[in-house]
């Protein structure tokens, strides 16, 4: 293989990383950002299932004041009962207790209604709390991995910055500056060769030309996007499965 080639397949390939890893890198705040929601979100769903349970106990704390209230009144209707002294005074007073009756049931009925409503919340806070507690863990460990990951990278883009460097000096300056100009343009210089197309523009080479680049020993541009081209090296054959001994 052409040297100055060898040297633009690697140096491809580092530029991608470097590319890859500062992207890559700019992302950590972005994606730390993503977690710090979801965590909010998740205690968020908490607060909002502990606010509806405390809503649910004094929504029925208000009515069974409503009721003692009703039952007071009532017991005095029925103290009252005893003490009048007309036909008339009674029906009007057994029309009072049945009307405070009334109203106990239905106050009764509404505290009912309560106490089944907070059946339902105290299972979703139950539900909300579960799922706060497990997404804790999965936001820490993917927070340490996003951590980890940046860390990693930072490390390997310097290795790689080095790399780059020590490459380009080794390389012809002419082929350099038709890397230089190509990556500019293009983003991708350096392509490999597929099936006898271009991988990146998908234009096929003429067969003269991809028998003269086949062994790699000259720096060719595609015709079409003037990347420049390159044969992959042939996957090694699979190894011959072990014989058995005699
Ligand atoms: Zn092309």
């Amino acid at each position: 293989m052409d040297a100055d080639l060898d040297r633009l397949i690697r140096l491809q390939q580092t530029d991608t990383f470097i590319e890859n890893a500062r992207r890559r890198i700019a992302d950590d705040p972005l994606m730390i950002e993503g977690l710090d929601s979801r965590l909010a979100s998740a205690t968020a769903g908490v607060e909002q299932a502990k606010a509806r349970v405390a809503e649910n106990q004094a929504g029925r704390r208000a009515v069974e004041k409503d009721l003692a209230m009703i039952q007071a009144r009532l017991s005095k209707f029925k103290g009252q009962l005893m003490e009048v002294k007309t036909n008339k005074e009674y029906t009007a007073m057994l029309k009072e207790i049945e009307v405070a009756q009334h109203e106990v049931g239905v106050l009764e009925e509404k505290i009912l209604e309560r106490m089944l409503e907070a059946d339902g919340l105290a299972a979703g806070l139950k539900e909300a709390e579960a799922k706060l507690a497990s997404d804790k863990g999965v936001i820490a460990a993917e927070r340490k991995q996003i951590g980890e990951e940046t860390e990693r990278l930072r490390h390997g883009l310097d290795e790689a910055v080095a790399r780059r460097n020590t490459l380009a000096a080794e390389t012809s300056p002419a082929v350099l500056g038709t890397y230089d100009m190509v990556r500019a343009k293009r983003g991708t210089a350096v392509v490999e060769v597929k099936a006898g197309y271009c991988s990146a523009c998908h234009v096929r080479l003429r067969p003269q030309a991809a028998n003269e680049l086949r062994r790699n020993e000259i720096i060719f541009q595609c015709e079409s996007c003037q990347r420049i081209l390159y044969f992959p090296a042939q996957p090694a054959p699979a190894p011959e499965p072990p014989t058995s001994l005699p």
